[in-house]
């Protein structure tokens, strides 16, 4: 049997840095469900397709290749790992992440690589849609000035000009369109463990959810 362990939440609620360390602690497979929509999303932007043209949307995500491997992202077996993250990113992927036939093609995408693994997920469905069996759900969270705080100095110490009002609007923008879409729209999922990480460190949420993993499974994990 495998171990599925699904994190979600909204935009800088530290779910990625959390998966990243929990599936190195466990030896797991780290999966970001998120790095895929924003590769469809770049090449979207690339071949200057309408936003509003959901048709041509739903034809790239269908002819596109797109590979994990560990935290890097290839989308067609190019590297964009570092070009998914800049603003222009960020500010178009909920529009295209709340087009149903795009999340049905990356859906099964995403139970693919899981399957016969042990795995980290993360992203904003994985507990109610892309693994709803998965053994362990959590739901990370954290006040929206935070979240903008950390991703603020997040691009800011990778050399990206940014004001943080406009990560703030950005960050709000998302929130609204990622929990509101029609299609698998962010919500805790039942069962799952909610941690609100405004007053955390990082360790300290990698910390309570190892320990709630270790309790639940008698230490065998
Ligand atoms: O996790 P990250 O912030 O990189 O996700 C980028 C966007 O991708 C989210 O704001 C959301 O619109 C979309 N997404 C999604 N479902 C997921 C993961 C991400 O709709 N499972």
């Amino acid at each position: 049997m495998t171990v599925k362990i699904a994190i979600d939440g909204p935009a800088g609620a530290g779910k990625s840095t959390v998966a990243k360390k929990l599936a190195k602690l466990l030896g797991f497979t780290y999966i970001d469900t998120g790095a895929m929509y924003r590769a469809i999303t770049l090449k979207v932007l690339r071949e200057n397709i309408s936003l509003e043209d959901e048709e041509r949307i739903v034809e790239v995500a269908r002819k596109s290749d797109i590979s994990l491997d560990g935290e890097r992202v290839f989308l067609d077996g190019e590297d964009v790992s570092e070009e998914i993250r800049k603003p222009i990113i960020s500010q178009k992927v909920s529009v295209v992440s709340q087009i149903p036939e795009v999340r049905e093609i990356l859906v099964k995408k995403q139970r693919k690589i899981a399957e016969g693994k042990n795995v980290v997920m993360d992203g904003r469905d994985i507990g109610t849609v892309v693994l709803p069996d998965a053994q362990f759900k959590f739901f990370l969270t954290a006040s929206l000035e935070e979240r903008a705080r950390r991703r603020y100095e997040e691009l800011k110490n990778k050399g990206t000009e940014v004001k943080y009002e406009e990560v703030l609007e950005e960050i709000k923008k998302r929130d609204s369109l990622d929990s509101g879409r029609k299609t698998s729209p962010l919500t805790i999922p039942e069962g799952a463990i909610l941690i609100d990480t405004t007053d955390l460190t990082e360790e300290e949420v990698v910390e309570r959810v190892y320990e709630a993993i270790r309790k639940n499974t008698k230490g065998e994990i």
